[in-house]
């Protein structure tokens, strides 16, 4: 299984926190994330992650490249609705590279819950 995490800054705390939640699960599986977000899981919730560029330099072209050759199965992306981002193109294109490809992606934390327990249980 391999998953890709995103969050956005005012988020980070929720997916170092669902990192947590789900730690036994997704050390099991193999983990790619955008900068930051990698360096958080890593250090907070102790997970051995990938780490690509950070999402406004690329981060989420990087992802949305590898799910278009099959190398990633879920995203989780925790997105800021809130605050306009530099990159919003690229992060469009994650999402729509997901529903081109039909990869599970949860843009918030409650969908986010949902999917890793499922794919936890299929585990
Ligand atoms: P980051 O990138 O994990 O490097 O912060 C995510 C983003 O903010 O788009």
């Amino acid at each position: 299984m391999i998953i890709a995490l995103i969050a956005h800054d005012r988020k980070k705390d929720d997916i170092v926190q669902l990192g947590k939640e789900f730690q036994a699960f997704l050390q099991g599986c193999t983990l790619m994330a955008t900068g930051t977000t990698g360096g958080r899981l890593q250090a907070e919730a102790g997970l051995n992650v990938e780490r690509l560029l950070s999402g406004p330099l690329g981060g989420d072209l990087q992802i949305g490249a590898r799910l278009a050759v099959g190398e990633v199965d879920a995203v989780v992306f925790l997105r800021d609705p809130m605050t306009p981002q530099p990159h919003e193109p690229d992060i469009n294109a994650l999402v729509r590279a997901c529903d081109v490809h039909n990869v599970a992606c949860a843009t918030n934390v409650a969908s986010a819950r949902l999917l890793l327990k499922q794919l936890s249980l299929q585990a």
